[in-house]
């Protein structure tokens, strides 16, 4: 198998030049091999982000320990267990269930686990994420604010699948002013509104105007992957 690491470094090289630097990339690197995120760490690149746990443990297991890993996937409840010890963000979290089983994981380790709730923004009804109704729910009930061991640090959106860009920018900016709004109404103490993660190779830009301080790249910068996933 080719690789071009020039090519790979280069990408990251040039969108880190494109946006202001107070913005974190995630490198998202599903699919992709071991050889690609070493050559980007090897940059000093240190956020990656996976999508499925297995693969996930695998690449943390074999890579440096300082690398900052997201999961960007869907956590089923059942595999928090494997990624509790290590993981430096959980990006899509949407229910209270998830959150506790993240909070008992975590204080089996005694760290604490920042999450992100991952609000549906999108016009497709298959994308995960809460509802504002469910959202205002969440971070009010009594039984979130017994859970020591996360912390809720932001937000993680997905705007529409779309060439439409009022539509994405409509969605963007939706998410920006529950953040913002949480940001100066929220006085519980595990909520910290710090991050806000949208924005993604084919919309990033709009969501960067928008407000967002964390994009998730994978294409961008390594190219198509394959689409079926193998592990
Ligand atoms: C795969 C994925 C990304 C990266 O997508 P690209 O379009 O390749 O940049 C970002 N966020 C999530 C949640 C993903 O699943």
């Amino acid at each position: 198998m080719h690789i071009d690491m020039n090519a790979l470094k280069d990408n990251l090289q040039k969108l880190k030049n494109q946006i202001p630097t107070d913005i974190t990339i995630i490198a998202v690197s599903k699919f992709q091999p071991i050889e690609k995120i070493k050559a980007l760490y090897d940059t000093g690149h240190r956020d990656f982000g996976e999508n499925y746990v297995q693969e996930l443990v695998e690449k943390y297991e074999q890579l440096p320990k300082d690398i900052r890993w997201h999961f960007v996937g869907h956590l089923q409840s059942n595999k928090v267990k494997y990624i509790a010890s290590f993981i430096h963000l959980i990006h899509g979290v949407d229910n209270l269930k998830l959150l506790k089983e993240i909070n008992k994981q975590a204080a089996k380790y005694n760290r604490t686990v920042s999450c992100l709730l991952q609000i549906h923004i999108a016009k497709e009804e298959t994308k995960f994420g809460l509802s504002k109704e469910e959202y205002f729910q969440l971070i009010s009930s009594e039984e979130l604010k017994a859970l020591k061991n996360i912390k809720i640090i932001g937000l993680m959106g997905m705007a529409t699948n779309t060439d439409n860009q009022e539509q994405i920018k409509k969605e963007f900016t939706e998410l920006k002013e529950l953040f913002d709004y949480t940001q100066k109404h929220n006085h519980s103490e595990i909520i910290q509104m710090q991050v806000l993660s949208m924005g993604m190779s084919n919309d990033y830009s709009i969501a960067i105007e928008c407000g967002s301080n964390m994009i998730r790249i994978g294409t961008l910068i390594f190219g198509e992957r394959k689409s079926i996933h193998k592990i």
